[in-house]
């Protein structure tokens, strides 16, 4: 049984090599974009065992999905391929380094499909660690009540949930993200919201405010992603501004927030102190941000600790 357990939809994405608007673009490489099976590769880059679990089309394109999974090494084999509808499709537009759109071609997907019954119940029960993301519940009304049941199933075998809101505003209101990411947020044990997100949550404005608001009197931990600037971590013990690292060159900002939990994952299942964790999330985003893709420039363990070795500290 794998450490952790997520659960998503993984589109394919069709990311072009130019900078142009979509209408002149005439080839497209072939990847896949799923911000659930992000975490869940970056997991595995670090070192850790990780089941991914989703509803795929039955067609050339979920097969591709699949394959690539796995052949990163994540388990998939509880993942289901139907015939009732096709395979999520994503097209990205970049028209220069800090402005990328997105079009979907996911509604009605296979992924929106899923059931809560569909969830393997014993691998969420034997993992140490649940990831939500705050898509998967915007999907549709059946993908919201498998969010709801996985919670359920993490509650009452004592598994750690991880909840990053990932707020989509292409797939619903933010009064509706507001109402669902509270209730996930209120079933959490960490919290790994950006400062928009939090903001929306809470309707504080501040970081500490936010961070407090999300915490309340529970033992929550909260950690707020501030871009270039790193992270804000909030816990019972420590509230501290976590540094982040500087990229020379942004090629491509999309993915950091998936490394980023991967990163903060990884050290909780090291039980490694808090802040150092949050530093090397920092670090993992900041790595993310500097390659085109969202899972080309998830680091392994190694290359992480290189990157953050002050420059000069590996010479002799
Ligand atoms: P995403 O675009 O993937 O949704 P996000 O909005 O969830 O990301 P960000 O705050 O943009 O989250 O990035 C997550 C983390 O990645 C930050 O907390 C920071 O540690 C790192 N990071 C992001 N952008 C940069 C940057 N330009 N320079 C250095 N570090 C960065």
């Amino acid at each position: 049984k794998s450490e952790v357990f997520t659960f998503g939809e993984t589109m394919v994405l069709f990311q072009p090599e130019q900078m142009l608007p979509l209408e002149y673009i005439h080839q497209f490489p072939k990847k896949i974009g799923g911000a659930e099976s992000n975490v869940a590769i970056g997991l595995t880059r670090l070192g850790h065992s990780v089941t991914w679990f989703s509803k795929l089309g039955n067609d050339p394109f979920g097969r591709f999905v699949l394959k690539s999974i796995r052949g990163e090494g994540v388990d998939v084999s509880s993942c289901l391929l139907t015939d009732e509808a096709p395979t999520g499709l994503l097209f990205k537009e970049q028209l220069s380094p800090e402005d990328m759109n997105v079009y979907y071609y996911r509604k009605g997907s296979a992924a929106s499909l899923m059931q809560p019954v569909e969830l393997d119940a014993g691998a969420i029960a034997a993992a140490r660690i649940l990831h939500i993301s705050g898509i998967t519940p915007a999907l549709s009304d059946s993908a919201l009540a498998t969010v709801m049941e996985a919670i359920e199933i993490a509650k009452r075998n004592g598994t750690m949930i991880v909840f990053d809101p990932n707020l989509r505003l292409k797939l619903w209101s933010a009064e509706q993200a507001k109402k669902t990411f509270n209730e996930i947020a209120a079933n959490a044990d960490v919290i790994l919201p950006g400062l928009d997100e939090g903001q929306l949550m809470t309707g504080e404005t501040d970081v500490e405010a936010v961070a407090k608001a999300l915490a309340g009197d529970s033992d929550k931990i909260i950690v707020i992603k501030l871009g270039d600037k790193g992270a804000y971590l909030y816990s019972n013990n420590l509230k501290v501004y976590v540094e982040g690292f500087s990229v020379d060159r942004i090629v491509d900002p999309v993915g950091a927030g998936d490394g980023f939990a991967a990163g903060v994952i990884s050290g909780l299942l090291s039980e490694e102190p808090m802040e150092q964790t949050v530093r090397r999330a920092n670090a993992i985003g900041a790595m993310v941000v500097g390659v085109s893709g969202d899972i080309e420039g998830l680091p392994t363990f190694e290359a992480v600790e290189r990157f953050m070795k002050p420059a000069g500290a590996n010479r002799d």
